[in-house]
């Protein structure tokens, strides 16, 4: 009767713990980059589309094998691309069990133990953050979606302030909102203010770190009127340096705006007694978003979005008909606070990985993370032709050999190389290789493979 589902979980499952047990631990080893392209990969997946069922077990070794080629690896201390996370043993195994208890995680009655432990992870998160205790915390794909959560919930408090019901009359007709962003801003805050049918923001002047100017920012809302919202930066994705917090916020809330944070990486800096000055001030803001699959090192996809005014985000987000028993009061149902009806559980892998690395842990993680990006500094600033153009105060690091093309061309090498990964990309009006130490696994050895790397790849174009 029940058996025979059970067997094939069982067969199954077994069959993905073989295939996940041989990827990790063909990660420390392996060449970064994939083998093959995903155009190539298609010929293996996109078969004509069989009649008959095939058993589970045979579909996730079918999947091992034809994926195996074409998966980069992320989870390896020596990847440096974009900014991307590892994972967390903790946050792994509890995110198995996510995908096993299939908790459709919406509702505090209904699926109670996963918002028990998406709340405390919450709670968690604010202290170790320094924000205030009564945010609402929801659980999102990204900071893409957090940035959306935040400037959702601007957009509507400023109207609201300025005497006009946005749920009741939409944004037609309204009196409109600014957005204030400084030049430097990551592309996620301009994808969430088109999502939102804001118009394009004014951007403010910002210095040799991407840093935004507070005297431009004062201008700028002075020349002004009407509901604004300031969107600043905790953590420029070149030279991972954050908006001067505390000054920006006391400009942009002596002019009634809402202050919303995209703190992807950088909000983390907040958790290391070391590092937090980079983001003093951060607990007067009004909306924070973050990431726990880059910094944390959560498995994809969870993001965090933190509002001061619970009310506020449960008007934008809250659903209320004949079928959903939700909570009017209290903590709120976890699907109030974020733009999804249905998800998955995915605040549950940030309680493991908190519960797990413990407060000294978390430290630990960031300063780990910042030493390892300044030791990329020092070692890199020392190789004759090669320049280090950030200051590196935390995870980021921005290199440049010399004119674009050299640039270019050495990035190139080093990639084919597959010791590291690391992006290439522009900044500043120059192409640069930047390196983002973003994985808990990455230590001192990781560091010098991957100088070694460029030191190669350095002496393969001059003997060109
Ligand atoms: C990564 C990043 C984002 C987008 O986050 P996702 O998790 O990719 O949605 C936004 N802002 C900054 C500064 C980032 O680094």
């Amino acid at each position: 009767m029940a058996t025979q589902p059970d067997d094939e979980y069982a067969e199954a499952l077994q069959r993905a713990h073989t295939h996940a047990t041989e990827w990790l631990h063909s990660v420390p080893n392996r060449r970064i980059g994939p083998s093959r392209t995903a155009d190539e990969l298609l010929e293996g997946f996109a078969v004509p589309l069989q009649d008959q069922p095939i058993d589970a077990a045979s579909v996730v070794d079918e999947l091992a094998r034809l994926a195996e080629p074409g998966l980069m690896a992320m989870p390896s201390g020596r990847f440096f691309g974009w900014v991307i996370g590892g994972t967390l043993p903790a946050s792994l195994g509890a995110d198995w069990l996510v995908s096993a208890w299939d908790q459709n995680a919406a509702m505090r009655y209904a699926t109670p133990a996963t918002a028990a432990a998406e709340q405390a992870a919450g709670m968690w998160l604010l202290d170790l953050l320094g924000l205030p205790a009564g945010c609402d915390v929801g659980f999102t794909t990204g900071a893409t979606g957090s940035n959306l959560v935040g400037l959702a919930a601007a957009r509507q408090y400023v109207l609201e302030q300025a005497g006009w019901d946005l749920p009741a009359h939409g944004l037609a007709g309204s009196p409109g909102v600014t957005v204030f962003v400084g030049q430097d801003r990551h592309a996620s805050v301009d994808l969430s203010l088109r999502y939102l049918g804001l118009a394009k923001p004014v951007e403010v002047a910002t210095d040799a770190q991407g840093r935004l100017l507070p005297a431009a920012l004062a201008a700028a809302m002075d020349a002004s009127s009407g509901p604004a919202i300031v969107c600043l930066q905790a953590g420029n994705l070149h030279s991972g340096a954050s908006d001067p917090l505390a000054e920006a916020t006391a400009i942009a809330h002596a002019h009634g705006a809402w202050v919303h944070v995209d703190g992807a990486f950088g909000l983390w800096a907040a958790a290391s007694p070391t590092h937090r000055y980079l983001v003093a001030g951060v607990e007067t803001c009004d909306s924070w978003a973050t990431d726990a699959h880059k910094t944390l090192n959560v498995p994809y996809d969870c993001g965090v979005a933190i509002v001061s005014r619970p009310d506020v985000v449960r008007s934008v987000f809250g659903v209320h008909t004949s079928y959903l028993k939700t909570e009017e009061h209290g903590p709120g149902d976890p699907f109030d606070k974020v733009p999804e009806f249905s998800r998955r559980a995915r605040g549950v892998p940030v309680w493991a990985a908190l519960r797990s690395l413990g407060r000294s842990g978390v430290v630990a993680l960031v300063d780990r993370l910042v030493a390892h990006a300044q030791s990329f500094g020092t070692r890199l600033s020392r190789i004759p032709g090669v320049e280090v153009i950030n200051d590196v105060v935390f995870t980021q690091v921005c290199v440049s050999f010399g004119s674009d093309e050299r640039t270019r061309r050495i990035t190139a090498r080093l990639l084919s190389d597959g010791t590291t990964w690391m992006s290439g990309s522009r900044w500043a009006d120059r192409e640069v290789l930047r390196i983002s130490v973003s994985n808990w696994m990455t230590d001192d050895d990781a560091v010098a493979q991957s100088v070694a790397a460029i030191e190669r790849a350095i002496a393969a174009e001059d003997a060109r």
